[in-house]
């Protein structure tokens, strides 16, 4: 099956991003953001061979996924409440949205309790806007060293959602310079509107969703 055209350039233009960057495709991995699509849009995306996907909330995932939760990696790209943190640590290969010390008990005790270890990330809410979730840069530091010694928790890496209306080029910058000085390798920054530049910028991951699926209905 010939892949769909809008993700098909999708891919070709993060491998010239990365080339262009001086890194490997293959480090950048494209987080497809399937949140709010109809399946008749997702369907030809996965038969094209996708296998990461993203969603925003934890029971649209668990309606949209179970039945093919074997083919396919899942990161949970929205704000988590620690009320649906033991669905999301079952449900979920990734959860990029850790921000806040209760949220980071929860999981603690939930992947204790399930022996399951999703991969982390604490989003960072670099714009410090009043509206966004996120840790403040100013606490990130802090608040990753918490994770890691007072919940064991694994930290992989940094997530940001820049402001709409602000250029993200220093705000990827911000994140990047955060992710170094703690030690994180991985950084999900850059969505459809702006994901060459957060690659340019070292994004690991990039999570795109109407670039490849079209507009939200
Ligand atoms: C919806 C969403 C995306 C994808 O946004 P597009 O602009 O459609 O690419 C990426 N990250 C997060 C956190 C989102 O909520």
């Amino acid at each position: 099956m010939t892949a769909p055209p809008a993700y098909a350039d999708v891919v070709a233009r993060i491998a010239r991003a990365a080339q262009a960057a001086g890194r490997a495709a293959g480090n950048v991995t494209l987080v497809a953001v399937s949140k709010m699509q109809p399946w008749e849009a997702v369907a030809p995306v996965l038969a094209a061979g996708q296998t990461v996907f993203g969603e925003n909330r934890v029971q649209e995932a668990v309606a949209r996924w179970s039945e093919r939760r074997g083919e396919v990696t899942l990161h949970l790209i929205g704000p988590l409440q620690t009320n649906k943190a033991a669905d999301a640590v079952a449900f979920f290969d990734v959860i990029e949205t850790v921000d806040r010390e209760k949220l980071a008990r929860v999981l603690a005790e939930e992947m204790q309790k399930q022996g399951r270890a999703p991969r982390l990330y604490v989003q960072v809410n670099t714009g410090e806007e009043p509206q966004k979730a996120g840790v403040i840069p100013a606490e990130a530091d802090a608040f990753i060293a918490l994770c890691r010694a007072t919940y064991g928790l694994h930290i992989e890496g940094l997530m940001c959602i820049p402001p709409v209306d602000e250029p993200a080029g220093p705000h990827f910058a911000l994140l990047a310079k955060i992710a170094a000085r703690n030690g994180l390798a991985g950084l999900s920054m850059g969505m459809s509107d702006d994901f060459e530049t957060a690659i340019a910028f070292g994004a690991t991951a990039v999570r795109v969703g109407s670039a490849v699926f079209g507009a939200r209905t």
